[in-house]
């Protein structure tokens, strides 16, 4: 992506400037160039922090080392700070709310500077139109698009999706795959747990996936299971990414049920396995013990009117009170409460009472949104501590769930400086290099000269999530100034208005 023709026609502006407009000039940086002095270091890729400056000119680093001020630079002080690669979130759902916030708060607010979009097998289309609209209108952050599976599946089987597809109907998939990627893509994205992505069989994906890979893309999965069946999912995920030869990014590695908790060991082993034959295996993780949904999802055999089945699937979760429902629009009152305390309040059983939610959401059309806490904070650890493991927030703009404003600043916060799960450098990797380089984005994720200038400047001492269950949106502390582009975005706790994102493709 390195746009040498770019850099020319910028030097040859500058070199006009102080004919059109009376500006000094010297010999030395043109006004738009910015010098961050006193900082330490981390280049992204996990080696040890480093004092020094680095320059920016434009949207660009030019510089990085011992520097000192030179005429026209505009300074800042980063004494105490760290100075990262902005980071990069692989998982995100913004897509509605960039119409709203353009400026992004709580994600800018956390240090991201290019969001991932169309994750778990949805996504705009066509993807070309989407595109389009948003160089129209562009953000505060850098933005890419998966093309979904499930949105692809629908476009071609329509109503009559309850089903495995016809050969025919897989190659027309495997054609708009190909198309999503001409169109800028990054990959393809599915999501196997959901209602239209979980009637697909292994060949289909393997299809789509192939034709993702042969421009160049990559598989974001929600894999089909992260309960009871978990590793018959995290099997058929590495046999597509053998067979349609695509690396692959495993969406919020979990294991969400009793009978796998404490698992994470073997479930690493399966992966590393498949990782020394070849498989280009990564994973992303957030850091949190519950995860957010549709009231669905918990049972896998889609019986949801059947006591056995809900009884299972409330058993496997840890109890009835380990599920709360965030959002219900046929009865609002259910908002905030377990679903034990909402049977107790109705006076009927927690299996009854899920079976009432599941009738009166169908009745209108609309399911109940959950958080189910289900998971344990030893696997969470353990994905955490694997190399190849990303941070990413399945979050985004307005979410329900605290991962939406507080997953980058809580792994640092809490992971490294108290918990001392892994280092401040490998934290930062983990939410820029390594992200850059499963996405082929050579100049994005780094501090290197040439490189983009997306930076987070944060105070280490200080960083912390403050989003809860109850209050999803706080921001968090410690993030002292984030730039895209070059140009500051956060500052001062605030966003500062400008929207300088780009949309990346491959
Ligand atoms: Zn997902």
């Amino acid at each position: 992506m390195y746009n040498s023709r770019r850099i020319i026609s910028v030097f040859f502006l500058a070199l006009l400037l102080p004919v059109v407009v009376p500006l000094t000039f010297d010999a030395g940086p043109t006004p738009d160039t910015l010098l961050i002095i006193n900082a330490q270091l981390a280049d992204g890729t996990g080696a040890p922090l480093v004092n020094g400056a680095l320059r920016i000119h434009g949207n660009r680093i030019v510089s990085i080392g011992k520097l000192s001020p030179a005429p026209g630079d505009r300074v800042i002080d980063a004494r105490g700070l760290v100075l990262a690669p902005g980071f990069i979130d692989t998982h995100n759902h913004s897509l509605e709310g960039l119409d709203s916030d353009p400026l992004a708060e709580t994600q800018v607010a956390q240090g991201i500077t290019t969001a991932i979009q169309g994750p778990d097998g949805e996504s705009p289309w066509p993807i070309k139109d989407w595109i389009e609209a948003r160089k129209q209108h562009p953000t505060a952050l850098n933005l890419a698009v998966f093309a979904g599976h499930a949105t692809i599946r629908g476009k071609v089987m329509g109503k009559d999706f309850k089903r495995v597809a016809t050969p025919a109907e897989i190659e027309t998939m495997a054609q708009l795959t190909w198309q999503a990627m001409n169109e800028g893509a990054i990959g393809l994205s599915s999501g196997l747990e959901y209602e239209v992505g979980s009637y697909s069989n292994t060949a289909e994906l393997i299809a789509m996936a192939r034709s993702a890979a042969e421009h160049g893309g990559i598989y974001s999965t929600h894999i089909r299971d992260e309960a009871d069946k978990a590793f018959d999912a995290l099997l058929e995920e590495i046999q597509i990414a053998e067979e349609a030869h695509i690396p692959v990014d495993h969406s919020h590695i979990k294991l969400g049920t009793v009978s796998v908790w404490g698992k994470a060991p073997e479930y690493i082993r399966v992966i590393e396995e498949a990782r020394s034959r070849g498989v280009d295996f990564l994973a992303d993780c957030y850091p949190y013990e519950a995860w957010h949904s549709n009231i669905k999802v918990i049972v896998p055999d889609k019986q949801y009117e059947n006591p056995r089945s809900v009884r299972k699937a409330l058993a496997d979760l840890g109890g009835a009170d380990h599920l709360t429902v965030t959002e219900f629009k046929p009865n609002a009152s259910y908002a905030g409460h377990s679903l034990a305390e909402i049977a107790k309040a109705n006076r009927v059983s927690p299996v009854e009472m899920y079976m009432r939610i599941i009738r009166e959401g169908d009745a209108s059309g609309m399911e109940a949104q959950v958080i189910g806490h289900s998971m344990v904070e030893s696997d969470i650890k353990a994905f955490y501590q694997q190399p190849w493991v990303m941070v990413a927030s399945d979050g985004g703009i307005g979410a329900a769930h605290p991962r939406g404003a507080g997953t980058f600043p809580r792994v640092l916060g809490r992971f490294v400086r108290e918990k001392h799960w892994l280092t401040l450098t490998e934290a930062i990797r983990k939410m820029t290099a390594l992200p850059a380089q499963r996405l082929g984005w050579k100049d994005l994720g780094i501090l290197r000269e040439g490189a983009y200038a997306d930076l987070v400047l944060f105070d280490p001492a200080t960083v912390i999530d403050r989003a809860t269950f109850r209050k999803p949106q706080e921001l968090p502390l410690g993030i002292e100034k984030v730039f895209v582009n070059g140009v500051l975005v956060w500052n001062d706790a605030k966003p500062t208005g400008a929207t300088p994102g780009r949309v990346l493709t491959r």
